[in-house]
């Protein structure tokens, strides 16, 4: 009987071996980068068409730059590389059996596979808390959050009653890693330098900025000095910090805290873990902790000569790192760039190099002036960790234009203390009036 499995069209058939790379992160991205491999058909596969730099999507949320800063079109990545194939399309499945994967375009069949699929938010089963938070993963999560805030401070303005423009202005955040850090102050310069510009008539005292974290440190990744200047500088801004407490509950009106005290509110704001994103066709020995797929030091997937997992997706387990290395851009970046190395070699059957992670650093920004930064052998602290912070970011972003613009903006609110990108854009507004019209007209 002739199979019914639809191939997706129109990449060609060649001699060369093909890799299938699926996700265009940094690890994804990196990798195809690094390698080049003009000796391999290169297919690369992400559901987005861009590469996007999540470090910075809380200042999108924040009004502070646009989404177009901080993405990259993967198309215009590969424009000049005849043997690399981008793909727009979800991966399902793989079948390690036949060597192929089953996507929302169809089937691909592969030599190497390169799986760089990375981490979504993990709620933990809360139903409750899935449906009605929001969170911070991806550019339109980043709009909704800024589209969020600024519709209810719009809202806040119909409020007569002062409980009620509690529950408007207030905005919960769950998660005291640097997400939650970093949204937290970047709200909080909002209140002092924006809003009441903006809105000199609401009063700007009923809105609460909260910030819960479950374990006694925020930043727990980062020493125990940067935890406590990380705390003292938020609450230097005015940013509630709730250390050892865990939300339970939110219906969209009402947090339940796990001490049963409940906070009025329309935003929260969920940072509090992540999930690797899992795919079909491995079986349950092939994850390990947060869902991460388990790979040996050459980021081989256990039992499968030909497939890789990089990045945020994976765990690797080392002397030095027993659990995992941490779920950052620079575990993907050196990931990618080892099995770039590597590709080549057990291309020609040679024996691959085993991975060892080398820990730049980590570094994190409350606010203006205010960052914590853990380097190796030195901890800076202050305005130098902030300006150290810029300059990171800025380099690390993907494309000339992005990093100009990114400057030019981040100038221009350093010197005139605003932000000009605070516009509710979304489907058209259907608004209902208050009066129904006349049948006449
Ligand atoms: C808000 C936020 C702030 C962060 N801040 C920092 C920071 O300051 N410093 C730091 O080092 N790290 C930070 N991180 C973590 C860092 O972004 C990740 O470690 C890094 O992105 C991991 O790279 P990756 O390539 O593994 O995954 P990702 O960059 O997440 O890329 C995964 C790609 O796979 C695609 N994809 C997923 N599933 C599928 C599928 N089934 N089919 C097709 N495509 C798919 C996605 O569209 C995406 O393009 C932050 C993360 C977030 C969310």
């Amino acid at each position: 009987m002739e199979s019914l499995k639809t191939y997706i069209p129109n990449i060609p058939e060649v001699e060369k071996k093909r890799i299938v790379v699926v996700g265009g992160g940094f690890a994804g991205l990196k990798f195809v980068r690094k390698s080049l491999c003009r000796d391999f058909q290169v297919v690369m596969l992400d559901r987005n068409n861009y590469h996007q730099f999540q470090p910075l999507l809380y200042q999108v949320a924040t009004a502070g730059l646009e989404p177009s800063s901080i993405s990259f079109p993967l198309r215009k990545v590969f424009q000049t590389e005849k043997h690399i194939h981008y793909r727009m399309g979800e991966v399902f499945e793989v079948f390690p059996e036949e060597k192929e994967l089953s996507t929302s375009l169809g089937y691909l069949k592969y030599d190497y596979l390169v799986l760089a699929m990375g981490a979504d938010t993990n709620f933990f089963g809360q139903t409750n808390i899935q449906q009605n938070a929001l969170t911070l993963k991806s550019a339109s999560d980043a709009i909704l959050i800024r589209n969020t805030i600024l519709e209810n401070f719009e809202a806040g303005l119909m409020q007569t009653s002062p409980d009620k423009l509690f529950e408007y202005l207030t905005v919960v955040l769950v998660g005291g890693g640097p997400t939650g850090v970093e949204l937290s102050g970047a709200l909080a310069e909002m209140k002092k330098y924006i809003f009441p510009k903006d809105y000199p008539e609401l009063d700007l005292s009923k809105m609460r900025i909260i910030l819960y974290e479950a374990s006694p440190n925020l930043l727990s990744g980062m020493s125990a000095n940067a935890s406590r200047l990380a705390k003292y500088y938020l609450e230097r801004l005015g940013i509630e910090v709730k250390l050892s407490t865990s939300v339970v509950d939110y219906d969209g009106q009402t947090v339940k805290l796990s001490d049963g005290t409940q906070i009025a509110t329309k935003t929260m704001i969920w940072a509090a873990g992540v999930k690797a994103n899992a795919i079909k066709g491995l079986s349950a020995t092939h994850y390990g902790r947060g869902n991460r797929i388990v790979v040996d030091r050459e980021n081989r997937i256990a039992g499968y000569k030909y497939i890789f997992a990089i990045g945020d997706l994976c765990i690797m387990s080392t002397p030095r790192y027993p659990n995992g290395h941490p779920q950052v851009a620079q575990v993907a970046i050196q990931q990618a760039n080892k099995l770039a190395k590597n590709i080549h070699k057990i291309a020609r059957n040679e024996e691959a190099e085993q991975f060892r992670y080398i820990d730049k650093g980590s570094m994190a920004t409350v606010g203006r002036n205010l960052a914590v930064a853990d380097l190796p052998g030195l901890r800076l602290r202050g305005f130098i960790a902030w300006f150290l912070w810029g300059f990171v970011h800025l380099i690390s972003i993907v494309g000339v234009k992005n990093k100009l613009f990114i400057f030019l903006n981040w100038s221009w609110n350093y010197f005139t203390y605003d932000q000009s990108l605070r516009v509710l854009i979304k489907p058209k507004i259907r608004y209902k009036p208050i009066i129904p019209p006349s049948e006449t007209t």
